[in-house]
């Protein structure tokens, strides 16, 4: 079975779901879920350093040499260029590891994906990528994640109306079909009630 990707207008923008390879979208920034050292990783940030060259690391030496010698904390974004990418920058963000939910993880994520925002608006972009931060590595529980994931980015396009797009890449069927599903129920929440009445 084909899972269709989705897309939802939000005020002035499109909200876009699909599955992929956030090194291989032509949005004008992907976001990078990095770590704090900035200096690289696994999973999305492996992906990303590997497909967008040197180029990203030297500017991310950069910035640990001069605005950020204690590293980028959580919830904090910066940006780079985006190399060999087909996007011209690279949003890194660090998202929070989960730790069973009361060390304020929330708040962490929607600072992650509200900041990155906030930066792709003052730089003057107008399309962006997000992959699942938190979900791999840091643990954070995909249900929830979601949740916190799409809510912040839907208050966000209500409340600024500058960018066209905002994409979020998922890695797995499973991924997109819990991200759809968190949409949904957002955007229609009269159909979370009648799957509680079944
Ligand atoms: P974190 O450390 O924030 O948990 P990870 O990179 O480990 O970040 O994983 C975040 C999510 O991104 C996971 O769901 C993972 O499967 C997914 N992922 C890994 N590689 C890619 C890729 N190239 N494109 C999109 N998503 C990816």
């Amino acid at each position: 079975m084909i899972v269709p990707d989705m897309n939802v207008k939000i005020a002035m923008s499109g909200l876009t779901l699909v599955t992929g390879d956030i090194t291989r979208q032509e949005t004008d920034a992907i976001v990078n879920a990095a770590n704090s050292s900035l200096m690289g990783g696994g999973g999305v940030d492996g992906a990303i350093h590997g497909a967008g060259g040197p180029e990203i690391l030297k500017e991310c030496k950069t910035l640990r040499k001069t605005s950020l010698p204690d590293g980028l904390p959580a919830g904090k974004a910066v940006i780079t260029t985006g190399g060999k990418l087909k996007a011209r920058y690279v949003i890194h963000t660090v998202g929070p590891v989960w730790k069973g939910g009361n060390s304020g993880e929330t708040e962490l994520l929607a600072d992650a994906y509200r900041n990155s925002l906030l930066l792709a608006l003052e730089t003057g972009i107008k399309t962006i990528s997000f992959p699942s931060i938190s979900t791999g590595a840091y643990g954070y529980p995909v249900e929830k994640a979601s949740g916190i994931a799409i809510k912040t980015v839907v208050e966000f396009l209500e409340n600024n109306k500058e960018l066209d797009e905002v994409r979020f890449v998922l890695h797995s069927r499973h991924d997109l079909m819990v991200y759809e599903k968190t949409l949904q129920e957002l955007i229609n929440p009269d159909r979370k009630q009648q799957d509680l009445k079944g």
